[in-house]
């Protein structure tokens, strides 16, 4: 159905890839995290060396993957993309690294997910542009050495605190990815609605923007929905109202929250009488993944302080009763 899965579902790749910027002056806000790249990037490129290692952290949906496509057509080079759920054995990271040319990047999404097995010989793939695998088991286990080409890791986890120490320490640029302000939201509104073809008016994509939780990817989502909902409902442009409709027709109140958020703190207030709740216990009760809680969920309701997190466990605020009165 349409219904909250759409507005947080990755978008179909096709239109994911159009609104997806290519290079870095085609990307909205992070300006600090842009200005420390861009000087790296230059440097890089003068001494025609590689780039250093590279890490993104934060949530969901702020631009990672878009920084793993921007950097290698700054640098003018290709990239590899793989998952760190992916890459269950060694043996797996073999056809990628065999195929790195010299300075080109390998991006590992979710490298929180890498087993530690593997991590390990990231290590010295990453230090030394060397891999030693051992192949098989017994008497038929041969050792593999692997001289790699020079090339750049570019890391991505939503879990930078469950990345171990040496793994983290071979990065030589960490960066961390915030939430986006609501004229940052907006331009990016705008200029994808220029992308697909749809006039928008300022007040709706302002209204986008600020029920988008500080997320483009979210904002993406919105404004495909209502898009759609623009030119099968109204004349196809994107006014305040067509935008209100659409976006109460999919239950996005006026703070960005989906079903899913608002069901969060329901669970929070009325089965746990508002905290102290363990992570554990609310995604059970909401029969959902607490990863997905942790990852999606809560980053935006704790920077809203809607809720906290607390050593016994997470508490609504006054601010999320008042939020569930307005809204329900
Ligand atoms: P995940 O880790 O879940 O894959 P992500 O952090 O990699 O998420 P992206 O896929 O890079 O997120 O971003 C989602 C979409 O948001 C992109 O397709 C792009 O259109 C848009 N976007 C992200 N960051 C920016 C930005 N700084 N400027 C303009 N658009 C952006």
């Amino acid at each position: 159905t349409h219904e909250g899965g759409l507005a947080d579902a990755p978008p179909k790749p096709a239109e994911d890839n159009k609104l997806r910027p290519k290079k870095i002056a085609e990307m909205v806000g992070q300006q600090d995290v842009i200005e420390r790249l861009r000087i790296a990037i230059d440097a890089a490129r003068r001494r025609g060396e590689p780039l250093g290692h590279i890490l993104f952290d934060g949530p969901p949906g702020l631009g990672k993957t878009t920084f793993a496509t921007v950097i290698p057509n700054e640098m003018e080079t290709v990239v590899q993309f793989a998952n760190g759920a992916g890459l269950k054995a060694p043996k797996d990271l073999i056809p990628y690294l065999t195929n790195v040319s010299e300075g080109s990047v390998l991006f590992i999404d979710e490298i929180h997910r890498l087993p530690s097995s593997v991590e390990e010989y990231l290590y010295t793939a990453m230090e030394d542009f060397r891999i030693d695998i051992v192949l098989g088991e017994g008497v038929s286990a041969r050792t593999l050495n692997l001289d790699l080409r020079p090339f750049t890791m570019i890391g991505a986890t939503t879990r930078a605190g469950m990345l171990s120490g040496p793994l983290r320490d071979r990065f030589q640029i960490r960066e961390h990815l915030g939430f986006y302000s609501v004229v940052d939201l907006c331009e990016i509104v705008c200029r994808n609605a220029k992308k697909l073809n749809i006039g928008i008016s300022v007040d709706a994509a302002t209204e986008v923007a600020q029920r988008s939780r500080g997320v483009p990817r979210i904002a993406n989502n919105r404004l495909l929905w209502i898009r759609d909902y623009a030119q099968s409902k109204a004349n196809g442009t994107i006014d305040l109202q067509v935008a209100q409709r659409a976006m109460d027709m999919i239950a996005v109140d006026s703070l960005g929250l989906d079903k899913q958020d608002r069901a969060y703190l329901q669970t929070l207030v009325r089965v746990f009488a508002g905290g102290p709740a363990g992570l554990e216990a609310i995604a059970h009760t909401m029969n959902c993944s607490s990863d997905t809680l942790e990852d999606e969920v809560e980053p935006f309701l704790l920077r809203y302080e809607l809720i906290v997190r607390t050593r016994r466990g997470r508490m609504a605020t006054p601010k999320a009763y008042e939020h569930l009165k307005t809204a329900s």
